[in-house]
C-alpha cells in the first residue's frame, strides 16, 4: 500500500510521458551480471536515466511533447543516447519538457505541466514550475525518481530547470555533444547536457555523452577530457569575474545576496574574484529571440503531416489544406507563436532589420566574453532572476516567461560552457542556483568552481 502511494505521488508530478522500467531493469541486471562474471563494470553501469523526450529512442515513442510527434516511434538511437546505453546506463522512461524545448516552466507541454516537487515553508502551498524546457528532468532528479537525466539547453533550458530545483545541470560547449538524432529547436544553440544531483555526477555523465560525431556538421573534433578525474575544489590561481552588468533592475535582493555568498564561496576556495564588464548583455534577450524562433520556424517545417507524426486529413483536402490542418492541430500556442516571430524576422522586408542585426548583436556578445576571458577564467552570476515561480504565475505572459532567461541566454548565444549548481535555500526554503560560465572547451573550470559552490 505505500509503495503504491508512493509510486502515485511520483506520478503526480507528471514528469515522464513514457515509462520504460523494463529497460532500466535490463541494464541493471547487465550490471550484475558483469559484476559476477568479474569483469570491469562500465561507468555508468545499471544507472538509471531519464531520458528528456527531445531524444529520438528507437522503438520507443519520442513526441518532442508536442501532439504532431504523438505516436512517433524512431527507428534510431540519438548519438547521445546510444552512448549512455554503450556506457551501461538503462532508460527509465522519456521525460515531459516544454513543447518543442521551447518554454521556461514546462507549461506548454502537450501532456500537461510538470509539478516541483518543492513546496515553499512559508504556507503558501501552490504548485511550483520545475522549470523548463527539461522540466520533466529537473522533477524526477529532484523528487529522486532517477539520479540523473539527459537535458538539452537551446537558452537555458538544463540550467534554469537545474536552478529551480537544486540540482546541478551543465550545458557543454556547443559541438561537445552530437544533436543527432536531437529534435531540433534552434540548431546554432541546441547543445544536450547532463542533469544530475551533484557536480560530480554531471562529470561522470558528460563524459559518457561527449564526442565527436560525424553525423553533425557542428561537432566538436577534440578528445573527451576525463573530467571526473580532473576535479578540484582548489580554484588557486582562478580569477573569477563578476560581470557588472548582470545587477539588473528587478533582480531579487535574495539572488544578490546568494551570488554575494558565492563569490565567498568561490573566494575561500582560493579564486581571485575580478569585476568585469560584457557591454552588450542587455541586447541578449532580444537578439535570442530572434534568432532561436527563426532558426525553429525554418526547423520545424518538416512537420507537414507525411514525414513525421500526425497528419490532419479533412474531407476532400488538398495537399495544402492538410499541410494546414495538420499544423494547426499538431503544434501547440507557443510554438505557433515561434513559427510566426520566426518566420516574419526571416521575411524579405525585414529580414535586414531583425534577423542580420540579431546575428551582429550575437558576434557582439561573443566578442564581450572573448575580452572579459583576457581578465578572469570563469565567470559566476545568478542562473535566473528568481526563485522558481508558481504554476501559471507566467503563463498567460509571454515577455514575462522570457525575460526569466535573461542570465542563460548569453553564453548560450556565445556557444560556451556553463553550468548550474545549487547554492542553498532562500527564505522561503526554496532552492536557489548559481551559474559558472566558462571559457570555450573549458568545462573542467566550470565543473571545479561548481564543485566548490555545491
Ligand atoms: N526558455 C528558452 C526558450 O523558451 C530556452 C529554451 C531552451 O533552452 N530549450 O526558448
Amino acid at each position: 500500500e505505500a509503495f503504491n502511494a508512493a509510486v502515485a505521488s511520483a506520478r503526480a508530478l507528471n514528469a515522464f510521458i513514457v515509462e520504460t522500467p523494463e529497460l532500466a531493469l535490463a541494464a541493471a541486471d547487465a550490471a550484475d551480471a558483469a559484476r559476477a562474471a568479474g569483469h570491469t563494470l562500465a561507468p555508468l553501469a545499471g544507472v538509471p536515466i531519464g531520458m528528456k523526450d527531445l531524444f529520438a529512442t528507437e522503438g520507443v515513442q519520442t513526441t518532442a511533447a508536442s501532439h504532431m510527434l504523438e505516436g512517433f516511434v524512431p527507428t534510431y538511437e540519438s548519438t547521445v543516447s546510444g552512448k549512455l546505453w554503450a556506457a551501461g546506463a538503462g532508460m527509465l522512461g522519456k521525460l515531459n519538457l516544454d513543447q518543442f524545448a521551447m518554454g521556461s516552466s514546462n507549461e506548454t507541454s502537450y501532456f500537461g505541466n510538470v509539478i516541483s516537487p518543492w513546496r515553499r515553508n512559508d504556507g503558501g502551498n501552490a504548485a511550483l514550475a520545475p522549470g523548463g524546457s527539461s522540466g520533466g528532468s529537473s522533477a524526477a532528479i529532484a523528487a529522486r525518481l532517477c539520479p540523473a537525466a539527459t537535458g538539452t539547453d537551446t537558452g537555458g533550458s538544463i540550467r534554469q530547470p537545474a536552478a529551480f530545483t537544486g540540482i546541478a545541470g551543465i550545458k557543454p560547449t556547443y559541438g561537445r555533444c552530437s544533436r543527432w538524432g536531437i529534435v531540433a529547436f534552434a540548431s546554432s544553440l541546441d547543445q544536450a547536457g547532463p542533469m544530475a544531483r551533484d557536480v560530480r555526477d554531471c562529470a561522470i555523465m558528460l563524459e559518457a555523452m561527449a564526442g565527436f560525431d560525424a553525423k553533425d556538421s557542428t561537432s566538436l573534433d577534440l578528445p573527451v577530457p576525463q573530467w571526473e578525474a580532473g576535479l578540484s575544489s582548489d580554484l588557486r590561481g582562478k580569477r573569477v569575474g563578476i560581470p557588472r552588468e548582470y545587477r539588473i533592475d528587478g533582480i531579487n535582493a535574495e539572488i544578490v545576496a546568494s551570488w554575494d555568498q558565492g563569490i565567498a564561496w568561490l573566494r575561500d576556495a582560493g579564486a581571485d574574484i575580478v569585476d568585469i564588464t560584457l557591454p552588450h548583455t542587455k541586447y541578449a534577450l532580444p537578439a535570442y529571440y530572434i534568432i532561436a524562433p527563426a532558426e525553429a520556424s525554418s526547423n520545424l517545417a518538416r512537420y507537414d503531416g507525411v514525414r513525421f507524426g500526425q497528419r490532419e486529413l479533412p474531407e476532400g483536402a488538398g495537399l495544402q489544406d492538410m499541410y494546414a490542418a495538420t499544423r494547426a492541430a499538431g503544434f501547440g500556442d507557443e510554438v505557433k507563436r515561434r513559427i510566426l516571430i520566426g518566420t516574419y524576422v526571416l521575411s524579405a522586408g525585414y529580414y535586414d532589420a531583425y534577423y542580420t542585426q540579431a546575428q551582429k548583436v550575437r558576434a557582439l556578445i561573443a566578442r564581450d566574453f572573448e575580452q572579459a576571458f583576457a581578465a578572469c577564467d570563469l565567470i559566476l552570476a545568478p542562473t535566473a532572476p528568481s526563485a522558481a515561480f508558481g504554476l501559471g504565475e507566467k503563463s498567460d505572459d509571454p515577455l514575462a516567461m522570457y525575460l526569466n532567461d535573461v542570465f542563460a541566454v548569453p553564453a548560450s548565444l556565445a556557444g560556451l560552457p556553463a553550468m548550474s549548481v545549487p547554492a542553498g535555500l532562500n527564505a522561503q526554503g526554496l532552492p536557489l542556483g548559481l551559474q559558472i560560465i566558462g571559457n570555450m572547451f573549458d568545462e573542467q573550470g566550470v565543473l571545479n568552481a561548481g564543485l566548490a559552490i555545491e
